[in-house]
Order: structure tokens, then sequence, then C-alpha cells
């Protein structure tokens, strides 16, 4: 079961993610946590991403697919993989399909968690967290009993301030942009399967499992 997932900042792909490779016990391969592994560490690897990182530019491709096609070669992924974060270009998409087949492998599906930018800003913007405990909370969608204060330690809500409107409307239209041409590029290989992802999270995994089960 080999797995590319693509979706917008606030679609849920993480929480899918989490949930798709405990149902189906491939390893989660996620380029963002690897390159945040490799900073923690100290490694060359790290010290190469964190600079981009730190301005929120992409890691260069020749970086980003070295790291990639190493982890695709590792035992794990026989049994398949689900890559979260990769590709974020369609040059890496073609080095993506190059070594795959160097491997004998290809995608099955791309899976495209899809929802409305207006469902988006109000799902980011939303996010509340607390200054204490970290807890994570949303004014709609998860609110805490009492306003402002977190449930779990009393701490303080506050939002980050990446989470304001202008900065979310400016980090998803550049999301949208980069993710865009990869979509295209997926629909014409036949790989691409948009879900829905305007649901409930129960609800949206179950269409993921029906997608998947046939692949079982
Ligand atoms: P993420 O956790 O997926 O949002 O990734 C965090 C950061 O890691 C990104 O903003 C990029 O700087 C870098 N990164 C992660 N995946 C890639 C990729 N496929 N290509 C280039 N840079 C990446």
């Amino acid at each position: 079961m080999n797995l590319v997932l693509m979706g917008l900042p606030g679609a849920g792909k993480g929480t899918q993610a989490e949930k798709i490779v405990e149902e189906y016990g491939i390893p989660h391969i996620s380029t963002g946590d690897m390159f945040r592994a490799a900073i923690k560490e100290g490694t060359e690897l790290g010290l190469k991403a964190k600079s981009f990182m730190d301005k929120g530019e992409l890691v260069p491709d020749e970086v980003t697919i070295g790291i990639v096609r190493e982890r695709l070669s590792k035992d794990d992924c026989q049994k398949g993989f689900l890559l979260d974060g990769f590709p974020r270009t369609v040059a890496q998409a073609e080095a993506l399909e190059n070594m795959l087949q160097e491997l004998n492998k290809s995608i099955d599906y791309v899976l495209h968690i899809d929802v409305d930018k207006e469902i988006l800003m109000e799902r980011l913007t939303g996010r509340r967290i607390c200054k204490e405990c970290g807890a994570t909370y949303h004014l709609v969608f998860n609110p805490p009993t009492n306003e402002g204060i977190c449930d779990r330690c009393g701490g303080e809500l506050y939002q980050r301030a990446d989470d304001n409107e202008e900065t979310v409307q400016n980090r998803l239209d550049v999301n949208i942009k980069q993710m865009q041409p990869l979509l295209d590029f997926y629909q014409e290989k036949g790989y691409l399967r948009t879900i829905n992802g305007q649901q409930e999270i129960d609800k949206v995994f179950a269409d993921v499992n029906e997608l998947l089960g046939g692949l079982k």
C-alpha cells in the first residue's frame, strides 16, 4: 500500500495520517518530521535544513529527495508507506516516480483531503493555545469550558502570532499555489483520489478506508 497524502494546512492531514498508519501498519514518512528530528539531533542534514525552514522556505530538492530515497529503501517500507509533506514540487514528484521505479514499486493512491479555503480560514484562525501546558482548543470546534481558560491546567489561552487572519490567508495562498501543480500531475497519472475533508473526522476516515479497503 504505497500512498501519498496531500492537503492544505488545517485540512486534517495529520489526523488522518495517524489513523491510516495505525490501521494499515505502514510507516508514516513525513519530511517535515524528519527535518525536525535532524535539527534536534544536530546532524549535518539538520544544519542544512534549518536555514531554509527558519525562513519558511522549502529545503532544496536535492537534499529532500535524497532523504526520501534513503528512507524508502529501508526494510519497513516493503509493505508500503504513507508519504506526508512530500512531494512538494513537481521535480520531487518526478524524482519519486523514478526512485519507485528503481525499487520496483509504484504509488497506489494520492489521497487529497479536500477542504474549501473559507473553511480552512475558520479552522486556522480559531485556534487557541494554552500558555502553560500547550493544549490546543478551537473557538468553534473545540471550545474550552470557560472562555480563555485552559480546561486542563487553568492556564491562559492565546492565539499564536501566525494564526492571525492575514498570515493564515497568505499561508493558504502559498500552499494552494504549491499544491495545485502536484494535484494536476497526479490527476494526469491517474493516482489522485479526492476525499471530502469537510466532514467529521471519523467520516473522513471511513471514506479513506472505503478506498483503501480494495488494496488490502
Ligand atoms: P511540514 O512539517 O511538512 O510543514 O514541513 C516543515 C518545513 O520543512 C517546510 O516548511 C520546509 O521548510 C521543510 N520541508 C518539509 N517537507 C519538504 C519538502 N518535501 N520539500 C522541501 N522542504 C520541505
